[in-house]
C-alpha cells in the first residue's frame, strides 16, 4: 500500500460517519414528516366524518 492510497482510504473512512449522520438525519426527517402527514391526514379524516362530509 502506498502512502497515497493509505491517505485516500483514511479520508474515505472519515467520510463514513458523516455520511451516516446525513442518512440518519434524512431518515429522521422523513419519518417525522411522514408521521406528521399521517397524523394530519387522520385528524382531517376524523373531522370530515364528524361533519358528515362524504369522503369514502
Ligand atoms: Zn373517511
Amino acid at each position: 500500500m502506498t502512502t497515497k492510497t493509505h491517505a485516500l482510504a483514511k479520508s474515505e473512512s472519515a467520510l463514513v460517519p458523516v455520511m451516516g449522520l446525513i442518512l440518519l438525519g434524512a431518515a429522521i426527517l422523513f419519518t417525522a414528516g411522514f408521521a406528521q402527514a399521517e397524523m394530519l391526514h387522520d385528524s382531517a379524516h376524523d373531522v370530515r366524518h364528524s361533519i358528515g362530509f362524504a369522503c369514502h
